[in-house]
């Protein structure tokens, strides 16, 4: 059984490569929900979504966002209306947003998204981190933004001064799937948005210092491979290089792996942590995914 974090970009690559390596029914998904909202009526639970086309074999991977091939009748014709949307979303995957939002009339999150999951033939177990909505505030030098404001209205752009988000509880199962895993891996995602939301649920930590945990730095070089995760190290005085990324987990982590070009940065990451494992991280290529997958879980004692 392995356990894996995750938020919508990184992880979700590495999934694609390691539901080819590891039966899926032994992968239980923990996935970031800080910047869950509901846009255009419906709920938006991005990066659970994301996670969800992914292992149907659905997800539009060039932009990790949406279904592969969608159209936008809906989001044209409300444009038309006067009502542009802030988060364009398809036509097959606002059904998907429509039944989320109908379930969560009767169901929890958790339970929503396991009814979608089993609907879409999935046999992983995907948790959305919690049940409650996270409240984040970007500060900037252009002043206090919503997430999603300053990802797609200001596109990154604005001085990030520092990142605030509201503590949330944990969804049902998430401490023992940790507890009950063979490693627990933590994807090449964002960690102050994607991956620190869920280290700080209450246990959290506390479970993952027990378990084996191996993490892939979403930093290469003094750079994030994409997104704002290096702006927002950057605002909290973390080092913006895989020495800040295993400086961010060192309390729980066994093994980091870190990419080709990081080399040099090996034994300043050993005096942080035991072990660090060299590969290469970039995942441009199914064939890269899933040696990096393989890699991960061959590293697995
Ligand atoms: P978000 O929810 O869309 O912000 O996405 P995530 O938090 O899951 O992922 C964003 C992080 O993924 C960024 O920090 C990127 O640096 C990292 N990332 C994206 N693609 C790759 C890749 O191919 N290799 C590595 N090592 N990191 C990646």
């Amino acid at each position: 059984m392995i356990t894996v974090l995750s938020g919508g970009t990184g992880t979700p690559k590495l999934l694609q490569g390691l539901k080819e390596i590891v039966d899926p029914s032994d992968l239980t998904i923990i996935v970031n929900t800080l910047e869950n909202d509901y846009f255009s009526g419906v709920y938006v639970s991005a990066d659970v979504d994301t996670v969800l086309y992914t292992m149907a074999d659905m997800i539009n991977d060039e932009f990790w966002y949406g279904v592969k091939g969608d159209t936008f009748v809906t989001n044209e014709r409300l444009k038309e209306l006067g009502c542009p949307e802030l988060l364009r979303i398809g036509d097959i995957d606002r059904a998907l947003k429509i039944q989320k939002t109908q379930l969560l009339e009767k169901y929890s999150l958790t339970e929503a998204v396991e009814i979608q999951a089993k609907s879409m033939g999935l046999t992983s177990k995907i948790i959305p981190m919690s049940n409650e909505d996270s409240d984040i505030k970007i500060i900037t030098d252009i002043g206090e933004l919503e997430f999603h404001d300053f990802l797609i209205k200001h596109q990154t752009q604005p001085e990030v001064l520092d990142i605030k988000f509201s503590n949330v509880s944990p969804s049902q199962g998430i401490i023992e799937s940790i507890e009950n895993s063979d490693a627990v891996i933590i994807g090449p995602s964002n960690p102050i948005t994607s991956i620190s939301p869920i280290l700080e649920l209450d246990g959290v930590k506390d479970a993952l210092k027990n378990a084996y945990v191996i993490a892939v730095s979403p930093i290469i070089g003094s750079d994030s491979v994409s997104g704002p995760a290096s702006k927002f190290m950057k605002a909290l005085g973390i080092e913006v290089s895989s020495v800040g990324v295993a400086s961010l987990y060192e309390d729980f982590l066994d093994n980091l792996v870190i990419d080709l070009k990081d080399d040099d940065k090996k034994d300043e990451i050993n005096q942080i942590i035991n072990k660090v494992t060299i590969t290469n991280t970039i995942m441009n290529s199914f064939d890269a995914k899933k040696n990096l997958a393989q890699t991960i879980i061959d590293s697995i004692p």
